[in-house]
């Protein structure tokens, strides 16, 4: 089939996954980025592919309602956000409806997503932002990759980004054109991107990524991160092999939520929006746990924050997480907050929860909150031989946990509640927390 290379009108039917348009044209169905539901547009095809195309939007005839102009200029270019031009209770509507169309195709479920909840100002959560640097004709430049490409697309205030991370990545810039300007810098950059993650005080930790073995002027850069950013904790570097070099400070973070302390490291995960996390925490434990005799399993656990929050509303909790750095920072958070009825194993969760079956384990509740990729079908296997009443599943790629939801109905635990968050404002992911109750035997 031919398709014109020439512009056409079309009206967008519904939303993509990522946020982008859909409509139809000569049979085929083209994707059309920053385009919304209702509206009229002249496209143009920039992208063939067998199936579908994708084009983009030469003219806005007729715009949607729910359209807004978008925060940040960069929005059009820039890959970190996808739902800007839309207000904020579409952007919830979309990603519930999202979750809704993963349950009924991919899971086999007449169930229905709860609303999504969200922040009253989805601005300025995130607690890590990782930033590109790159020279574009002899100046240094901080923003981050254009969609689907290496291409940098500078940025000068990240409106997701916290307030304190712009502040860094002004003054790291400031550092790199400083020393290109002196010629101690020639034509390469001794970083590719920095992190910075700070917690609820605004401490804030930074993390250059090397390129080169040396740092030129770091103690420029540290006085000129001094000079903008209040409560700098550390700077520090890492390298190709992860070695970690601390050059001010001490790279630990500490966080509270819901009333237990968390030391972090600066490589171990934490969900980046502590607002929604500690909502979402709350919801999955109620969900999870009914009862202080309760045996709770916090698999796939990180640095232990959920089993340790549940820990003081039931009788013992045992985690299980493949990184082993993860592990020892949970016992320790553990120690930290004087939590003696949580143990933590370290290995995969494939083998180990496997392991514990076969030694007797037997729990009231699990929480599983595994990668994009989802849990192996030997652990939703193993899981239910544990035989728990309730099963709550934090998924931040519904369409995975959907999969895993007809796998765990099959096996006995239908789905009784899909709950949404809004962890990742402005974008088109998505957290769901999903709640399987035993079905009983009649
Ligand atoms: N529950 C934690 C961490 C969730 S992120 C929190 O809320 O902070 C997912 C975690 O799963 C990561 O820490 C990752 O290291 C771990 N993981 C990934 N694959 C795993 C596997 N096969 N077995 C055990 N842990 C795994």
């Amino acid at each position: 089939m031919s398709h014109s290379v020439t512009s056409f009108v079309c009206t967008i039917e519904s939303l993509g996954f990522s946020g982008e348009g859909i409509c139809r044209h000569e049979g085929q169905v083209v994707f059309v980025p920053h385009a919304l539901p209702g509206e009229t547009v002249e496209i143009q095809i920039i992208k063939q592919r067998k199936q579908f195309a994708f084009a983009m939007v030469l003219q806005l005839i007729h715009p949607s309602k729910e359209r807004v102009q978008p925060i940040c200029s960069h929005f059009y270019r820039c890959g970190g956000c996808a739902a800007q031009h839309m207000t904020y209770e579409t952007q919830l509507l979309f990603k519930q409806l999202g979750i809704q169309e993963n349950l009924r195709r991919i899971a086999n479920t007449a169930l229905q997503a709860k609303p999504v909840i969200g922040m009253d100002i989805p601005l300025n959560y995130r607690n890590k932002t990782t930033w590109k640097v790159a020279l574009i004709k002899d100046t240094a430049f901080a923003g981050f990759f254009a969609p689907g490409s290496h291409e940098l697309v500078p940025v000068d205030t990240c409106y997701i980004a916290s307030e304190s991370s712009n502040q860094t990545k002004n003054a790291v810039v400031r550092w790199l054109n400083h020393c290109l300007k002196t010629g101690i810098l020639q034509n390469t950059l001794p970083i590719d991107q920095f992190t910075t993650r700070t917690n609820q005080s605004g401490e804030l930790v930074l993390i250059l990524q090397l390129t080169s073995s040396e740092l030129p002027l770091a103690d420029e850069l540290i006085h000129q991160l001094q000079q903008s950013v209040q409560k700098l904790l550390c700077v520090c570097t890492v390298n190709d092999c992860k070695r970690v070099q601390v050059l001010y400070g001490q790279p630990l973070l500490k966080e509270s939520v819901l009333g237990v302390s968390f030391q972090l490291s600066p490589f171990s995960f934490f969900q980046v929006n502590y607002k929604v996390c500690e909502q979402m925490y709350a919801y999955a434990i109620k969900q999870a746990v009914t009862d202080h005799n309760d045996v709770l399993i916090d698999l796939y656990s990180g640095i232990g924050t959920i089993g340790l929050i549940a820990a003081g509303s039931c009788k013992k909790v045992i985690g299980i997480e493949r990184n082993e750095g993860a592990v020892l920072d949970a016992r320790q958070n553990a120690a930290m907050n004087q939590i003696s009825n949580a143990v933590f194993h370290a290995g995969e969760a494939e083998a180990i929860l496997p392991r514990l079956v076969a030694g007797g384990l037997h729990a009231d509740a699990v929480i599983l909150d595994p990668p994009r990729k989802g849990a192996h079908r030997k652990v939703l296997e193993a899981i239910v031989q544990t035989q728990p009443q309730r099963i709550v599943y934090i998924s931040c790629h519904p369409a995975s946990q959907a999969r895993d939801a007809a796998v765990l109905a099959e096996m006995g635990y239908p789905a009784v509640a899909s709950q949404p968050f809004d962890m990742f404002c402005q974008t088109a992911e998505v957290e769901n927390v999903m709640t399987f109750v035993k079905k009983s035997v009649d």
